[in-house]
């Protein structure tokens, strides 16, 4: 069995945690919960055949994205960067992270996911960023933990990158 651990990385209530319950639980709820601390959730998946344990590293708290901690990121395999589409500063706080986590990792794989993609008539990005972002290379996906919209697909991207 192969065990692979993901940190879930993004501003303050970008849906970080949601990501993870809609991915493990198929579930979704409105109901804000300020997680404490940090939270390890599993998740066995196939990839191509191949059974993976997915550890998800969900940090929280009022300022996790200020009190992120290298012993977070220690051992990660992949990181899922989480924006939310209504709000465009999340976009900038997450190249600051990327940039911030990119000396240590760099043969790291990372995801994208521009998230609350089911509210996309609020959506206020800077689409041009994106699109640029996407043409050197990176794997952005629009989802919603909210519909499930891209979930599951977002997580088999990641870990199929994961393994090589
Ligand atoms: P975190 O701080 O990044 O872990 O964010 P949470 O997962 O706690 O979500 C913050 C808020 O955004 C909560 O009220 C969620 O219900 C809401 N939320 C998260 N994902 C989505 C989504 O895809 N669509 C919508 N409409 N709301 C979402
Ligand atoms: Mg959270």
């Amino acid at each position: 069995m192969i065990n692979k651990k993901i940190c879930m990385l993004g501003s303050f209530s970008v849906g970080k945690t949601s990501l993870v319950r809609r991915f493990i639980d198929s579930l979704f709820s409105d109901k804000y919960h300020t997680t404490v601390g940090v939270k390890v959730d599993k998740k066995q998946i196939d990839i191509d055949g191949q059974a993976v344990n997915l550890m998800l590293w969900d940090l929280a708290g009022e300022d996790e994205f200020n009190k992120l901690q290298m012993s977070f990121l220690r051992g990660s395999s992949g990181f899922l960067i989480v924006i939310d589409g209504t709000r465009a500063a999340t976009l900038d706080k997450a190249l600051e992270l990327h940039q911030r986590i990119s000396p240590d990792f760099s043969d790291t794989p990372f995801v994208m996911a521009l998230n609350k993609a089911d509210l996309k008539d609020q959506w206020e990005l800077d689409m041009d960023k994106v699109n640029s972002l996407m043409e050197q290379g990176w794997s952005i996906f629009e989802t919603s933990a909210k519909s499930g919209e891209c979930v599951e697909e977002i997580f088999q991207q990641l870990s199929r990158a994961m393994l090589g």
